[in-house]
């Protein structure tokens, strides 16, 4: 039984690499049964899009510094 800090860590990590088949069956497995776990997906999906806007250039200037 997979629990919600492992799910939240791989939901995490699959912003930055590929998960492995086993890792997204207990990402898929836990999902459906834990409301906390999918509010944490659309959390990370919405700051995944919000770092595309800032290396798009199309976000607000903050992303200076962080460029370097
Ligand atoms: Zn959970």
């Amino acid at each position: 039984m997979a629990n919600c800090k492992k799910v939240t860590r791989l939901l995490s990590d699959a912003l930055d690499r590929p998960l492995t088949p086993g890792e997204w069956l207990t990402i898929r497995t836990h999902l459906p049964m834990c409301s906390g776990c999918r509010n944490y997906r659309k959390q990370i999906a919405l700051l995944r899009e919000a770092t595309k806007l800032i290396r798009d250039g199309e976000a607000p200037a903050a992303a200076d510094e962080a460029a370097g």
